[in-house]
């Protein structure tokens, strides 16, 4: 029955497309044809709107009605009628359908392609979407499920369905259609069939507003108005004829092949039927299985005359070949029916839909599969796939960019905007970032500079801050976009929110201190000593542990130690890993020296879970890892034993940020104890703490004398003035007067923590001069209270939580009272 095209002994795979398509039966859809026809159709109603919709209606459907509009109760009506078991096979597949679509809505994307430039990818469904149901051969209530469910699961707000009138009942559309629109939720019908109905949703008329979209299937003048309607509205592709291919091999069942060429061919006569096998046994037994099966078919006519018209069985040797066949003829729906369907099925390039195996035919996908039966026929499927939520979506780009981001790509559009001879372009960029003006922070649209009026000796906070503009013609592109750090300074009685010592030094190290500088002032014509050995030599007493001047290095503060590290440590290629929440200044210094920062998290009670530190540590093999301990804004300590494990797995420098030690509770355990065990561990220190010493600016490190030398490379010389190394000494030799105001500040935190637990608040384990309390629904309303009482807390770490500084008795009395009144 099915005419032989016998490619067998043909290299099939090398013969190209071009040849494969000519050896191939398809039915032309002469679209173009068709245009002549409807062109003046389209026009009347783009000119004359609902009149010409109406005589247009009744010279082809025979039907005449004063408005196109389907009253809702038709709708209803048609629903009530409509044979419950398809009222519950069309529930079935809208909610497959629904299920399948609303999974292709694509996320909306953010991509950052420089700091400060980004383009976001949102996808927008369109306004109106109009949907045309065929009503010829057959009616198609599955039509208006497989175009409406994907309208609404891209989130279309109007919806409207149009379908021929039937003269025979009333000028409706099919009931079928009707009920189908009621029953996925549409409820606005127009009885409008043919190019009027494309015209009237492209154009719009007084019964029916214009739409933005247009799907449905549709005969070749349906097809032929919206090829014109094109540019006016968007549409879907053009349906022609449908066609199947089925790859099949020897195993195949010739009952169930031929039933699928034959469900095909029940659509259209015009519709193409194609049998690829290897076996020409199978198609033998095809070709009586045919014959047996349109005995009985019930549209017999119209089967016979598409198997017999462009249908054919194409013999192939092999399956490669029966897959290049399928790919040239780019089929709307292709089957395998063949071993190993699946693997097949994942070479397929170009088909509408693949259905794979024997029990996915295609009728499965007509209806109930969830996937979408409007594919691209025709050979289209080379280029284009069936309707899907991206037919009623756009992908807008959003593009932002600030002045720094665009001031580093200007020579760039300079450049593009010079070779395509656009000098507005390039204008229109230099006339924001001029080349030769460097940007004005202070200009009238630079983002306010807010918070930073002065240092706090702490800047882990950012808020209020807003975007650097300044210098951003200069500035590094990797910098660009970023803020500067600094804690806004309010001045109020009750200041606990910089974790500084709160005991003032003594008067008489006030003296000695004046003393020493004044003897230091007296040679300030010259440098001071550059590698700060009295200091350091003092420093390591202090320290203990065996120290040598050699192993300790000393900074303005324990910042520049920090900086210092990274810069000799880290930089461009390398990486440092944190455990965070943590001292914010780790993440920021790293990032100037241009050290990818690698965030590493804690655990609940925020300590840092050894195993999952170590596997992190062997995966990402950071060059620098950073422990505070007791770690800022946690006041948590890390056990030995856990830094011991750091060490042990890092294989680069591993930072114990201690500027808290003096403050735990079992200050012995310092990783100064086991510095001797790794030489590629550094501890940092600070004055600003316990010693109360924060405005002298001095920090230090205690780490192998191999560590201190790479740090002397990247230092300034003469980094640390001779007042600050004189005041240091000085407060280093009053050392046990200073450190007697810590173990006071240690029992004001354990008596405060003990006071907030009571209260029912959840409380961090502190080893260091502060508390990390909470959890508040909302924090800053309890941070506010608490400055309008006059107590400056910090509002820092994670959410819901607030970190308190141990202050002076009298000011967390002052803190007590405050919270009480605020809770
Ligand atoms: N490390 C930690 C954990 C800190 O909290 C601080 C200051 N808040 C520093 C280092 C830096 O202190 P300084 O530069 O004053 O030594």
């Amino acid at each position: 029955m099915l005419t032989r095209i016998d490619l067998r002994g043909e290299p099939v795979v090398g013969l190209g497309v071009r040849t494969l398509v000519g050896m191939l039966p398809r039915a032309e859809l002469d679209v173009e044809a068709a245009i002549g026809a409807v062109q003046p159709i389209c026009e009347d109603v783009r000119d004359r709107g609902a009149a010409a919709v109406r005589e247009h209606t009744a010279r082809f459907d025979g039907v005449d009605l004063p408005t196109t509009i389907v009253p809702r109760e038709a709708l209803a009506e048609a629903l009530a009628r409509l044979d419950p078991a398809v009222a519950a096979a069309l529930r079935e597949a809208a909610r497959r359908a629904r299920l399948v679509h609303e999974a292709q809505v694509p996320a909306e994307s953010v991509t950052v392609v420089a700091d400060g430039s980004s383009v976001t990818e949102r996808y927008v469904p369109v306004a109106r979407a109009g949907v045309y149901v065929p009503g010829g051969l057959v009616a198609y209530p599955s039509s208006v499920v497989m175009n409406v469910v994907p309208a609404q699961a891209a989130g279309v707000a109007q919806i409207a369905v149009t379908s021929p009138p039937q003269a025979d009942r009333g000028g409706l559309p099919h009931p079928s259609v009707l009920a189908a629109c009621e029953l996925v939720g549409v409820t606005e019908v127009h009885a409008v069939g043919g190019a009027q109905a494309i015209a009237m949703l492209g154009y719009g008329t007084e019964d029916c507003d214009a739409v933005d979209t247009i799907t449905g299937p549709g005969n070749v003048y349906v097809a032929a108005a919206k090829r014109l309607l094109r540019g006016v509205v968007g549409t879907d592709a053009e349906a022609g004829p449908t066609e199947v291919a089925i790859v099949a091999d020897a195993g195949a069942d010739a009952a169930f092949v031929a039933a699928d060429l034959l469900a095909q061919a029940e659509h259209d006569p015009l519709a193409a039927c194609l049998l690829i096998t290897t076996d020409a046994g199978l198609a033998g037994r095809v070709d009586a299985k045919l014959a047996r099966q349109l005995a009985t078919a019930r549209h017999a006519g119209r089967i016979k005359e598409a198997l017999t018209g462009q249908s054919a069985c194409v013999l192939v040797d092999d399956m490669d070949g029966a897959l290049a066949v399928a790919d040239a003829w780019a089929p709307e729906h292709l089957e395998i029916q063949a071993a190993g369907a699946e693997v097949l099925a994942g070479r397929v390039r170009n088909a509408g839909a693949v259905f794979v195996g024997r029990y996915a035919p295609v009728s499965l996908g007509d209806y109930l599969a969830g996937s979408n039966h409007v594919l691209p026929t025709g050979g289209t499927a080379r280029h284009s796939g069936g309707l899907s939520v991206l037919t009623f979506l756009r992908g807008i780009h959003v593009v932002n960019c600030n002045a720094a981001a665009l001031a580093h790509v200007a020579p760039h559009i300079d450049a593009l905007g010079g070779a395509e001879d656009l000098a507005a372009h390039v204008q229109a960029v230099r006339i924001r970032v001029p080349r030769d003006v460097r940007h004005d922070a202070g200009g009238a649209d630079a983002a306010p500079v807010a918070g930073v009026v002065r240092g706090t000796g702490e800047a882990e906070v950012a808020r209020g801050a807003g975007e650097i503009g300044g210098a951003a013609l200069l500035l590094r592109p990797d910098l660009a976009g970023s803020r500067p750090y600094g804690a806004p300074q309010i001045d109020v009685p009750v200041r606990l929110n910089t974790n500084e010592n709160p005991f003032p030094p003594s008067s008489g190290l006030v003296r000695e201190i004046g003393e020493a500088a004044a003897a230091a002032a007296a040679l300030l014509n010259r440098y001071p000593d550059r590698d700060a050995l009295a200091l350091r030599r003092d420093l390591a007493g202090y320290l203990g542990h065996g120290l040598k001047a050699e192993q300790v290095w000393a900074a303005n503060g324990s910042n520049e130690i920090i900086q210092q590290l990274l810069q000799a440590f880290g930089g461009d290629g390398r990486a440092a890993l944190g455990f965070e929440p943590s001292y914010s200044m780790h993440p920021i210094i790293a990032r100037t020296t241009s050290t990818r920062w690698i965030e590493g998290t804690r655990d609940v009670g925020f300590g840092i879970d050894a195993e999952q530190a170590v596997a992190a540590i062997r995966e990402l093999r950071p060059d620098l890892v950073f422990v505070t301990s007791p770690n800022n804004p946690t006041g948590t300590a890390v056990p030995l034993a856990v830094i011991e494990r750091i060490c042990a797995a890092a294989p680069g420098m591993v930072v114990v940020d201690e500027a808290y030690a003096e403050f735990a509770r079992d200050p012995a355990a310092t990783a100064l104890a086991v510095l001797p065990r790794y030489p590629r561990l550094a501890v940092v220190r600070t004055m600003s703490k316990a010693f109360a010493l924060a405005g002298a600016r001095v920090g230090y490190l205690a780490a192998d004398r191999g560590v201190v030398d790479a740090l002397q490379i990247v230092r300034l010389p003469y980094h640390l003035s001779a007042l600050t190394q004189a005041a240091a000494r000085t407060a280093l030799a009053r050392s046990a007067e200073l450190l007697a105001s810590v173990s006071a500040i240690r029992a004001e935190r354990d008596e405060l923590v003990r006071w907030l637990r009571a209260r029912g608040l959840t409380v961090a384990e502190s080893d260091a001069n502060f508390v990390l309390f909470g959890t508040f629904a909302d924090r800053h309303a309890v941070w506010q209270g608490l400055l309008d009482h006059g107590v400056l807390i910090r509002e820092v770490g994670p959410a819901g939580w607030l970190r308190v500084t141990i202050g002076r008795p009298r000011e967390m009395d002052a803190f007590r009272a405050a919270l009480e009144a605020v809770l």
